[in-house]
């Protein structure tokens, strides 16, 4: 028996509330329409609800154009059941490199490789994928939400300037910032990182006169470590209007995060050119600095993992169940999690109220162990950054086993003579680049 599915016996035992008629499908209102509402839509049709999505921004989420990284077995599950479409580019890689700057000299060295398989995606591409996955849903643009009420029957009332509407089922996918989070888990605050990320897409024109770079870019993902923070480049598809325009290899853009404290005072925004300047190897400062300030973005990092996701008839996803420091590559790969979750115990549980329970003890767990593994990362590799340059692979090996602590995750893949215990790794020698 199911949630959505087997409305009459859920309305006859009275877990929703509803009268009328027993027979229609269940109602789900989604309160945002970007990676987690989208995905929350897929989930909501595919259990065979009836799905509304309320977007507060009226613009084409397609052209937040970024790089978001998600584990090859969930792309591979999400193509699989429908709610990623085969064709979407991704930009696949099997490799993580460790560079630093070579002491007193501005090439340089390679410290380690890691086995951490990965799929690139672009955001926007990957927003789009979804939206055309949810088909027909009733997707509102231009539509915030501004309150979000209970009626007596137990049903969820979502208020925008137009309308009232009632729902089963009301999810919160409203972000980081989300207000709907305040009606699951009031009181909670975000806890801000001691400093910034620097998050850009740019043309691989920025690579021309690079080609080392582009060529290990084309195989691997890039972690490069300078006192006090970190950087990550990795290759991403390019849209429709990037690069050639198509969809193949020919078409990507560079991504990069980069994680450092601007100092007092100066204006955040451009710090990131001076920054790779003072810090990055010759190639890649020139890399961020060719792609322009138009092309970078800067956040404070903050963190919150709501205690609770689900008070039906509400529940939280993606963002606004729980923000990482985005070092552990998950906020979207949580989203569309949320969103499988959400299928799975709206099919298999007999009614809704307990679908929803289900769905709010696996995921609040899931993100607060995200939420901590996010503040070691941070911690490691920004706050007290390790002296690189005198790393080599066992010692970045021994140190970042040490910041999973035991916990396993998608970007290091143990090699099996470690998971053994030999410590033998049979890899490429760290060189000079
Ligand atoms: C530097 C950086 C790198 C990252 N890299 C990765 C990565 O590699 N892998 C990964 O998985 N994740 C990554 N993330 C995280 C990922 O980008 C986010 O977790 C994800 O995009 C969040 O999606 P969301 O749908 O929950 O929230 P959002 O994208 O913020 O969407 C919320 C939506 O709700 C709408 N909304 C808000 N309020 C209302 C309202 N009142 N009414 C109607 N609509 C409303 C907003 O307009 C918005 O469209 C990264 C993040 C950063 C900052």
């Amino acid at each position: 028996m199911c949630a959505a599915g087997c409305r009459r016996a859920a309305t006859a035992t009275g877990t929703t509330g509803r009268t009328g008629d027993v027979a229609a499908a269940l109602r789900i209102g989604v309160i945002g329409g970007s990676i987690a509402g989208c995905a929350a839509a897929v989930a909501g049709r595919r259990a065979g609800a009836d799905v509304t999505v309320y977007e507060r921004s009226r613009a084409d989420l397609q052209e937040r154009g970024f790089g978001i990284v998600i584990p090859p077995p969930l792309h591979a599950e999400l193509v699989g059941s429908g709610y990623l479409d085969a064709a979407m580019p991704t930009a696949p890689v099997g490799t993580r490199v460790w560079l630093t700057r070579r002491p007193g000299g501005r090439s340089a060295r390679e410290l380690a490789r890691q086995s951490s398989p990965v799929t690139p995606c672009n955001w926007g591409l990957l927003w789009r994928s979804l939206r055309v996955s949810a088909g027909p849903v009733r997707y509102l643009r231009g539509r915030p939400v501004t309150s979000v009420g209970r009626e007596g029957s137990g049903r969820g009332v979502i208020t925008t300037a137009r309308s009232g509407e009632a729902y089963d089922v009301v999810v919160g996918a409203d972000g980081h910032a989300s207000a709907t989070r305040r009606l699951v888990a009031p009181g909670l605050r975000p806890k801000p990182a001691p400093y910034a990320v620097w998050r850009g897409a740019i043309p691989l024109g920025a690579l021309t006169g690079h080609p080392r770079e582009l060529e290990l870019l084309r195989g691997a993902w890039v972690t490069l470590g300078f006192p006090g923070g970190h950087g990550i480049f990795y290759l991403i598809p390019g849209g429709p209007q990037d690069g050639d325009g198509g969809t193949g290899p020919g078409n990507r853009l560079l991504a990069y995060a980069v994680y450092g404290r601007p100092p007092e005072g100066a204006d955040p925004g451009p710090y990131v050119h001076e920054l790779a300047k003072e810090h990055f190897p010759a190639a890649w400062a020139d890399i961020v600095a060719r792609g322009g300030r138009r092309a970078a973005a800067c956040h404070p990092v903050a963190d919150a993992q709501a205690p609770r996701v689900a008070r039906p008839p509400l529940l939280l996803a993606g963002d606004a169940a729980g923000v990482t420091r985005p070092h552990t590559a998950t906020g979207a790969v949580k989203a569309l999690q949320d969103a499988l979750c959400l299928e799975r115990v709206l099919r298999t549980t007999a009614d809704v109220r307990t679908a929803l329970e289900r769905y709010g003890a696996e995921r609040a767990a899931a993100g607060v162990h995200l939420v901590e593994l996010g503040r070691r990362m941070g911690h490691a590799m920004v706050e007290e950054t390790p002296d690189w340059p005198t790393m080599g692979q066992r010692e970045v090996d021994v140190w970042f086993r040490g910041v999973l602590a035991g916990t396993r995750h998608y970007l290091y893949e143990e090699p099996p003579e470690t998971a053994a215990g030999s410590g033998g790794r049979g890899r490429a020698p760290a060189g000079p680049m």
